[in-house]
């Protein structure tokens, strides 16, 4: 039986994978509606407010028929809405690769474990640094084959914020660790330059979409 819980979606859209470990990968989206964190560098604004009314199940409907190797459940914050976890839940019983990308400033301890989840680290230039989950980290290095964690930097105070954030939580050698540039903003060969200056045990990417297409396009 689908389930009828309603959810407020924002897009649902199929397209490059373009920040994690899974960047590359044609990806179904389902992007739900709702956030107001205030993060400066928000590339999502136009998913905070609005969205449309559905049923978790029209969602896991649509999402499943783009037959997508995965499918990732993307905000505006998803961890606002009720419908996100049972959506997600779902989403696992029909497709093997469920990611979740969430700001990092709610807890995801009730997240099905199924999923993988893509949790935003905010570095000091977005903002809002002082807000971010630490009881989620804790999650993290008790389960680290489920999350991977995502630091968009837009300066070098970003990147010295961010060495010292993973030295001081013991992050290095557990979880997958994304650190990208904010498109932009900062030069990913100046980003490329300090990690192998440091020789950082992280993973740089970039905002693949971006590149593809004309950064600010919707629906990719
Ligand atoms: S948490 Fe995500 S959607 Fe919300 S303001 Fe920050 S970047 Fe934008």
């Amino acid at each position: 039986m689908t389930n009828s819980m309603e959810i407020l979606v924002s897009e649902i859209f199929l397209s490059i994978q373009g920040e994690s470990s899974f960047a590359g990968w044609p990806c179904a989206f389902i992007r739900l509606a709702g956030c107001g964190h205030g993060c400066l560098h928000c590339d999502t604004t136009y998913a905070e407010k609005g969205g449309v009314a559905m049923s978790v199940g029209e969602a896991v409907g649509r999402a499943i028929a783009f037959g997508a190797p995965c499918i990732e459940v993307t905000g505006g914050e998803p961890l606002l809405q009720a419908g996100a976890y049972p959506l997600m839940e779902d989403l696992c019983e029909e497709c093997p690769n469920v990611l979740l990308e969430t700001g990092g400033f709610l807890p995801v301890d009730q997240v099905d474990p199924r999923v993988r989840i893509i949790l935003d680290i905010k570095p000091p230039s977005t903002g809002v640094a002082e807000q971010n989950c630490l009881t989620n980290i804790d999650l993290a290095l008790e389960s680290p084959h489920r999350f991977e964690f995502k630091i968009v930097l837009a300066s070098r105070e970003d990147y010295a914020w961010a060495k010292e954030f993973i030295a001081r939580h013991q992050i290095a050698g557990t979880c997958t660790i994304l650190f990208g540039a904010v498109f932009g903003e900062l030069e990913p060969e100046r980003l490329a330059a300090w990690i192998l200056e440091d020789r950082l045990p992280v993973r740089m990417q970039l905002q693949l979409h971006k590149y593809i297409w004309q950064p600010g396009t919707r629906g990719v």
